[in-house]
């Protein structure tokens, strides 16, 4: 993974298919997603009642043999997150629960909420509500709080909430996932055969547990997952597909399929892009593995230089982020990169990397590898500079602590060492990615949010998020 990329994220999953091991399936569901969120994990089973495991951890860690065989049922949610510093504590793993009707409601939510404090406020007379550390708590504390059965509980629900969100919530009696109205984050829908029926944040699950891919589940659509088929509900008009560009950049994983094509292709057309924009004098074409390979392969290809792989990757030390302050941070790039020397040394070299968000480790790369004997490092970014933080679920940090927001190209490429610095233009983004850019959140690059903000940025940066508490 990159060394700097945007962080914060989540995965969720949802199984209806009674003759199956619904909690063995949600495991490999989960464990393909471990991208997404590796703090901690866990799953709701459903049999006679609900019964909820979480923990902090890796999926693998988290969930053993006994434990999984324990969790018998017809139908499963399950959770992957990451949070920023200050969250990691077994309060904030999800599954979250409420208490509902004569039950429990149990659900997993990827994304971000803006109105945390007016829900709050309406759910004022709810105790449960009061106590919630999360909104992810306080959609549960809305669903729990609402009446009928579970579908119309969350179109009711929807109707309160605003900003980011893709939802799996069960209860004893049913179990549905829901979108918000602009799609910020990724949910599609998928068939196990004549089994049942599932929902992934992303599409690399369906290979990992052999469903097919139906379709994305649509923004301010509720479904209602059977095992003989799904009831969809119309909650709230889309406002216009708005998905979060960095899916496409660097958060899905790249053999998922992202509005109706390929992450791994969407990021080579990334690189060819970046290389007739942005061409550099080089000899060796290196991506910094494993997010900015399918860009740098794309560079290779276009510029007509040839790419290797020049840096290797402990594949056992988690992405670089995940650490919990800078200076361990720091030091994980020379615990998770080692040069080639024999490879990098006496060429210039053009290193592809998908994004810079904080810049505190790039520099470091550049040293690397300018010490294994590159003569130049040319520093191609596939993705616009990032200027403005993210509200939607992702720790983009304060705009303070943006290099972009705060240097231009000249001064980063300065500060890291670089020989050359050029960063993907938004037109150039937008044409690798093929679609139009109206279906798409690009705040974080343009400042143009498509989900109204609280009034206090400030206010909200405090509040409880999707994932965990952001800290400031
Ligand atoms: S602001 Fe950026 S990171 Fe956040 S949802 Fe929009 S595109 Fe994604």
């Amino acid at each position: 993974m990159s060394i700097d990329s945007p962080r914060e994220e989540c995965g969720v999953f949802a199984v209806a298919a009674p003759t199956r091991d619904v909690a063995r399936l949600t495991y490999f569901a989960l464990h393909s997603m471990q991208h997404r969120g590796q703090e901690s994990a866990g799953m709701a089973v459903v049999d006679s009642g609900v019964t909820v495991v979480r923990e902090l951890g890796l999926v693998a860690t988290v969930f053993d043999e006994p434990s999984l065989s324990s969790l018998t049922g017809d139908f499963a949610i399950g959770h992957v997150r990451y949070s920023t510093t200050g969250a990691n504590k077994w309060d904030n793993a999800q599954p979250v629960t409420s208490p509902r009707l004569d039950g429990l409601v149990a659900l997993g939510h990827n994304g971000n909420l803006t109105n945390s404090d007016e829900l709050r406020a309406d759910l004022m007379d709810d105790r449960r509500a009061l106590e919630a550390g999360t909104d992810s708590e306080l959609i549960a504390a809305a669903l729990a709080a609402a009446p009928g059965d579970l579908a119309q509980a969350a179109a009711q629900t929807m109707q309160q909430i605003v900003g980011a969100y893709s939802v799996v919530a069960l209860d004893e009696h049913s179990l549905i996932a829901f979108r918000d109205p602009s799609g910020v984050r990724p949910l599609s829908l998928g068939r196990l055969g004549d089994d049942g029926w599932c929902v992934a944040s992303e599409t690399c699950a369906f290979e990992q547990i052999g469903a097919t891919y139906e379709r994305e589940v649509e923004p301010g659509e509720i479904v209602v997952l059977k095992a003989d088929g799904v009831a969809s509900l119309r909650a709230m008009p889309s406002t216009g597909p708005k998905l979060c560009i960095f899916e496409q950049i660097y958060f899905a994983r790249p053999d998922s399929v992202l509005d109706g094509g390929t992450v791994w292709q969407r990021r080579r057309r990334m690189g060819e892009q970046l290389a007739v924009e942005s061409p550099a004098e080089a000899d060796l074409v290196v991506g910094l593995p494993d997010s900015g390979t399918p860009a740098a392969i794309g560079f290779a290809g276009a510029a007509g230089i040839g790419y290797s792989e020049a840096v290797v990757r402990n594949r056992y030390v988690g992405r670089s982020f995940i650490q919990p302050d800078q200076t361990l941070r720091r030091q994980g790039v020379r615990l998770k990169f080692s040069p080639l020397e024999d490879v990098i040394r006496g060429k210039r070299l053009v290193v592809v990397d998908d994004s810079i968000v904080r810049g505190t480790t790039m520099g470091q790369v550049v040293e690397m590898l300018m010490e294994a004997g590159a003569t130049e490092v040319h520093l191609r970014i596939s993705s616009p500079p990032v200027l403005w933080p993210c509200f939607y679920g992702i720790d983009m940090a304060d705009r303070e602590q943006l290099i972009a927001a705060n240097h231009d190209v000249d001064e980063i490429a300065s500060m890291t060492g670089a020989t050359s610095l050029a960063y993907l233009s938004l037109d150039g983004l937008q044409s690798a990615i093929g679609t139009p850019a109206s279906g798409y959140c690009r705040a974080c690059l343009t400042g143009e949010y498509p989900i109204a903000l609280p009034e206090s940025a400030d206010k909200l940066r405090f509040e409880a998020d999707a994932c965990g508490r952001v800290e400031a």
